[in-house]
């Protein structure tokens, strides 16, 4: 089993060190290659994404992904600054299916902003198509107007866009996951006023055909945000495109109380997956020893499990976080009255020695 352990910025190196720390207390053989991705990858090769980097995620079987980004490159050209990395890597690995699931833990119901009761044992899984979608929709760019409001003032424009087989696969993962849980699937789309949605409507039912023992409901994306902090325990799995699903899985993050918290994993149709926390590489804490770990931590978890085929670690993995959080162990992200504070790496060592 081949890792790619990138990194990256800020908290990344911080975190991720945990996570490795974590793998390698597993009875495991794992190779473990370490690569510059981001600004950091800027700075060592001049680019975010360099060939070497790249080749050795192509080869691994999985890559355990940090953080990436820092102010300090905002004034770079866009394909030089460090967010383009990840881009590339969804890319040129063909990750198409972002998994990001949204858990409350019983012990830190009362960091959400939500009343205990609407959060308390939340567990929804939002799957979020990657590589299509206006994110990646040609053509797009400036140009001056020739009709609409304003004909002849500047104008920028995207095009949004979606295929019957990217829709396809996506909704078939969205099934798959929903039969290993409560059978549920809620499809959100913009269906009402957007043509690409209409077909996405269209091809989720078709699809749902060969799935009947699961059930599939649609939602309109404006509908799915004012549910999710409604009563977001009515959801199990969500299936939806790029950028709605860029905004729902963020905004059901904060449900859980702390970023800090939260895994990911992007799949494509080879089970090759890049697995990071769902925050960013927050400049604003890195190097001071306090980032969370466990997002990370339980990132690694969802590589043994969908990458690997090591279910049985994963769920040692979750169940040693479980324990840390019952001992009452906490970064300050998510320290309340009555609980410990610890760093870091002291987070790390507490699931390690969980595990043991
Ligand atoms: P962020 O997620 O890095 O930070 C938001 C807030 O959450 C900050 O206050 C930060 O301190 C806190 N936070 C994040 N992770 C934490 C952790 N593990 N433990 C404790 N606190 C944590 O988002 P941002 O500040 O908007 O972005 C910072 C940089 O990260 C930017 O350059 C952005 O482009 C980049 N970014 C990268 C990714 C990625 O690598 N996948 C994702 C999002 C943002």
């Amino acid at each position: 089993m081949k890792i790619a352990v990138l990194p990256g910025d800020g908290i990344g190196t911080e975190i991720v060190a945990e996570a490795v720390k974590v793998l390698k207390a597993l009875d495991l053989k794992f190779e473990l290659e370490t690569a510059p991705v981001g600004g950091a990858a800027y700075e060592a090769a001049g680019h975010p994404l360099p060939e070497s980097t790249l080749s050795l995620a192509k080869s691994a079987d999985a890559i355990l992904f940090g953080a990436v980004g820092d102010w300090k490159y905002d004034k770079l050209d866009r394909p030089l600054r460090p967010e383009q990395a990840i881009l590339g890597l969804r890319k040129a690995l063909g990750l198409f299916a972002n998994f990001r699931p949204a858990i409350c833990y019983e012990q830190l119901t009362h960091a959400s902003s939500l009343k205990p009761e609407l959060v308390a044992g939340l567990d929804i899984l939002i799957i979020r198509e990657l590589t299509g979608d206006i994110y990646f929709g040609q053509p797009r760019g400036r140009r001056t107007a020739a009709d609409g409001h304003f004909p002849g003032a500047e104008e920028a424009f995207d095009t949004m866009r979606y295929s019957r087989p990217e829709i396809e696969r996506i909704a078939r993962v969205a099934f798959e996951a929903a039969r290993k849980r409560s059978k549920r699937v809620t499809s959100v789309d913009k269906a009402n006023v957007l043509e690409t949605f209409q077909l996405w409507k269209d091809v989720v039912t078709e699809v749902h055909q060969d799935y009947p023992d699961v059930a599939l409901d649609h939602m309109y994306v404006d509908n799915a945000a004012m549910q999710l902090v409604k009563a977001p325990k009515a959801f199990d799995v969500i299936v939806t495109g790029n950028m709605f699903g860029d905004i729902l899985s963020d905004e059901a993050s904060m449900l859980t109380g702390s970023i800090g918290m939260l895994p990911s994993a992007s799949l494509n149709d080879k089970k090759q997956g890049l697995y990071e926390p769902s925050h960013g590489s927050a400049p604003d804490i890195a190097g001071k020893g306090v980032a969370n770990p466990l997002a990370t931590i339980l990132s690694a978890a969802m590589m043994l499990r969908f990458s690997l085929g090591q279910a049985e670690a994963a769920d040692r993995i979750e169940a040693a976080v479980k324990k840390v959080l019952a001992q009452g162990l906490r970064t300050p992200d998510i320290y309340s009255e009555g609980t410990t504070k610890v760093g870091t790496v002291q987070m790390g060592d507490a699931v390690v020695n969980a595990l043991r």
